[in-house]
């Protein structure tokens, strides 16, 4: 599926027409490809006076090889040749009343035309519930409408994010180890291409266990990743990435999609498995494969989906059924069954795939939103549970993503989906993988109980 607009759009003469006419302006995103650097340029890290993440963040970027800026250089930009930054990054830990707010103005407001195109902003503060006083936790909270702000008015494909580092995530808060290791992949990530389509995010960091990767390229090397759905789309592209990172990939879809399932797995070296997951025997099967030929699954990714639309009152009760069952039970009963036979070990990751109609709801949709809402459910449920047994457990909410699902859907009704969002375009495949990619990295052990939306800030649910 193709967005022939935005093709349009991006040569001279559809430059010229939509300048003239005040066309929605949908940018080209940086995506990622392996042995990119991070950043288009370099970053602008800001802190709130006694923040405790800017020593950290330094050291990560550093070490990612992002050249970092000089802030005084910064505040005296303002002559003939600006600075351009490729990301600002501002740690507003330090901040614990609503009057110190005024530190993020003072960062944020000389810099707002600074950013090259796919940007990146990144605010880190700490978790409201975590605040010592209710002056800080609202201060904290406050962070959010700012982000989401930005990611709506800085545009040409810049996104916003905040990460809610939990004060626990360090060992000892005296060094900053513990802290650099939790947060490390969550900030190349939301630097990187691979988050193109990820904007106006609230991401929480904990204090699991994680592990920085030999080679940053290859964040999954070694891992057995489990796809669900994988014969086309979303399913299709994740085998691709996972692949690409490092990781053996099972790719799992119904028999009829064999030969498309046998394509993707051959292109990626990849092994296939034929079942419908609904079949009453389908998890102890599943469990049995994963168990003979890997001895282990250290990734779930349930991404297989189905769509039966109707309004509620002309629904029949099979539709209803069909999409309950795939897109959630059969979820639940092939966690269980791998779970109690401790098939998938500590750091082992459950990812799930909901969507933006779980969280909006969607005319049309009550038995789909019903089941995507349920996967958060299961996310906000199993995360807690699976803590201790070192098992992360996230899901990633897409809004709009170019593929035959939305391929269906009527013109007016698609042209709009696509548009209404900040980069006013639809999502790629392949921006669902990597974020995907990102959670089941080794390195993100603590990030979990996370609902992340790639939606390119979709207003619905906003
Ligand atoms: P798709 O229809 O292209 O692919 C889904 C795959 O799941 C298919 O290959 C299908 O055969 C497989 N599948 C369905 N039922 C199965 C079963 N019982 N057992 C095994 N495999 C089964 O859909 P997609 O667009 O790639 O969507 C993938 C996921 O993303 C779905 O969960 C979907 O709900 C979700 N999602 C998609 C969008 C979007 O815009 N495309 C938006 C939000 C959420």
């Amino acid at each position: 599926m193709t967005d022939r607009y935005a093709s349009f759009v991006q040569s001279a003469a559809g430059r010229a027409l939509v300048k003239r006419l005040g066309l929605p302006d949908p940018p080209r995103l940086r995506r990622h490809h392996p042995g990119d650097p991070l950043l288009a340029g370099p970053a602008l890290l800001g802190a709130a006076t006694g923040g405790r993440l800017a020593e950290p963040i330094a050291k990560i970027l550093t070490a990612a090889g992002v050249e970092l800026a000089d802030p005084a250089a910064a505040a005296h930009s303002h002559g003939d040749a600006p600075q351009r930054y490729g990301a600002l990054l501002f740690d507003a830990t330090g901040i614990t009343d609503s009057t110190e707010l005024r530190q993020l103005y003072d960062f944020f407001h000389p810099q707002a035309r600074a950013v090259l195109p796919s940007g990146r902003v990144i605010v880190l503060g700490t978790p409201p519930q975590e605040c010592p006083t209710p002056r800080e936790a609202t201060a904290q909270r406050a962070l959010e409408g700012l982000v989401r702000s930005i990611g709506k008015e800085f545009g040409r494909g810049t996104t916003a994010q905040l990460v809610y580092v939990s004060g626990t995530a360090a060992d000892d808060p005296a060094h900053s180890a513990g802290t650099i290791t939790s947060l490390e992949s969550t900030i190349r990530f939301l630097l990187s291409g691979r988050s193109a389509y990820v904007s106006g995010q609230v991401i929480r960091v904990g204090s699991g266990a994680a592990s920085v990767p030999a080679d940053w390229d290859r964040p999954l090397d070694g891992q057995v990743v489990l796809v669900t759905g994988a014969a086309r789309g979303i399913g299709a592209a994740l085998a691709k990435v996972l692949a690409r990172d490092g990781a053996k990939v099972v790719a799992l879809d119904i028999p009829a999609a064999g030969d498309a399932l046998a394509a993707v797995a051959n292109d990626i070296g990849g092994t296939a498995v034929q079942l419908d997951l609904t079949a009453p025997d389908a998890p102890t099967r599943l469990a049995e494969h994963l168990a003979s030929r890997h001895g282990r699954v250290d990734v779930v990714v349930h991404n297989a989906g189905i769509t039966r639309d109707k309004t509620l009152g002309r629904m029949d009760a099979d539709r209803w059924d069909q999409v309950i069952d795939v897109n959630l039970s059969s979820q639940e009963r092939i966690n269980d069954v791998l779970l109690e036979r401790e098939l998938i070990p500590a750091g082992g990751r459950i990812i799930s795939v909901s969507s933006i109609a779980g969280i909006a709801g969607n005319r049309g949709q009550t038995n789909y939103a019903t089941s995507k809402a349920g996967v958060i459910g299961l996310v906000d449920s199993l995360a807690p549970a699976l803590r201790e047994r070192g098992i992360s457990v996230n899901a990633v909410a897409p809004g709009f993503i170019e593929t035959r699902l939305t391929a269906r859907i009527p013109l007016v009704v698609r042209e709009a989906g696509r548009r209404m969002n900040s980069l006013a375009q639809g999502g790629l495949p392949v921006d669902v993988a990597e974020t995907i990619g990102w959670l089941a990295w080794p390195a993100s052990g603590a990030v979990s109980g996370n609902v992340v939306r790639v939606c390119g800030q979709s207003l619905l649910g906003a």
